[in-house]
């Protein structure tokens, strides 16, 4: 197997795989969106009754929203996620009643407009959420605190004159295949390499087949049509169509494919598929230990 990186940033990784079979490579993609685990927030508790800022004044907690609707949408805000240093809560040795070592915790306490405020109302976003620094072995305070802060800003609720909202929030490990808050990967697909083939005896070089294509993967170049941009080809076989010689022939290998993806960055895009290919391993290996039993 040959694996040729084509872009790779933060959150976004494009590789070119070789010499492997479309099921093996599916399995991959499959285990990046359901079983690479992340940080996710899971419990979320709402002061209910008045709130009341330093001078005493009294705020409605209530907002335009449901309850329910923020705290969806807060398991949907990425928690940065360190997998050497959390344990699925289920695993624990707090036996799942949530501590250091398997949960994060958050706080949110953001008061709206007061009545003789200009502002009509007043947004929320995610990043303001302060985190609770707990005590983990193996980590200071402050890179507890650096690592863990939320840092994307992403809107949550409005709040309107005197309203307010004060909640505390829990994050735990979770797998895709529990809840999509819980998917790592987004956006993760692949496609056979292209294979262009023109038959030089059969192409009168018309130039149809170039300006035909969509994504510009034909050039022509001195009476005669070469392929330029091979990796931009999705196959979509217009070239093909256009040409009545039947000069243009596209296909695609099926032991070579080109792999993409994007995390919303709670793991880094390498961190992500690198897991990935553990969890396969893993189950590999298992699998091969039940096999050796049946003998
Ligand atoms: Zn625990």
């Amino acid at each position: 197997m040959e694996l040729e990186i084509l872009e790779l940033t933060d959150t976004k990784a494009k590789f070119i795989v070789s010499e492997i079979s479309p099921p093996a490579i599916n399995a991959l993609r499959r285990t990046l969106i359901a079983d690479v685990p992340k940080m996710a927030i899971d419990n979320v508790e709402f002061h209910l009754g008045p709130i009341r800022n330093e001078h005493g004044k009294e705020y409605e907690s209530i907002t335009p929203l449901f309850d329910e609707i923020i705290a969806h949408r807060l398991g949907m805000v990425p928690i940065p996620t360190d997998l050497d240093l959390f344990v699925f809560r289920d695993d624990c040795v707090c036996k799942g009643e949530g501590c250091p070592n398997c949960t994060i915790m958050y706080s949110l306490n953001k008061k709206g407009p007061s009545e003789d405020d200009k502002k009509e109302n007043l947004t929320v976003y995610s990043d303001e959420l302060q985190l609770v620094v707990q005590k983990v072995e193996g980590v200071s305070e402050k890179k507890y605190a650096e690592k863990f802060q939320i840092n994307k800003k992403i809107p949550l609720v409005r709040l309107n004159k005197s309203q307010a909202l004060l909640l505390y929030a829990t994050a735990e490990l979770g797998r895709g295949n529990d809840h999509a808050k819980w998917q790592v990967a987004q956006a993760v697909g692949y496609q056979y390499y292209p294979i262009i083939n023109i038959d030089k005896k059969k192409c009168d070089s018309g130039g149809s087949c170039v300006e035909s294509c969509p994504k510009n993967v034909l050039e022509q170049k001195k009476k005669e049509i070469i392929v330029a941009n091979l990796e931009n080809c999705n196959m979509c076989g217009t070239c093909e169509e256009v040409c009545s010689l039947g000069a243009v022939k596209v296909d695609g290998d099926d032991s070579k494919f080109i792999f993409q993806f994007e995390t919303d960055g709670a793991l880094s895009a390498k961190e992500a598929i690198t897991r990935a290919l553990v969890i396969l391993e893993d189950e590999f290996e298992e699998l091969r230990d039940l096999a050796g039993k049946l003998k």
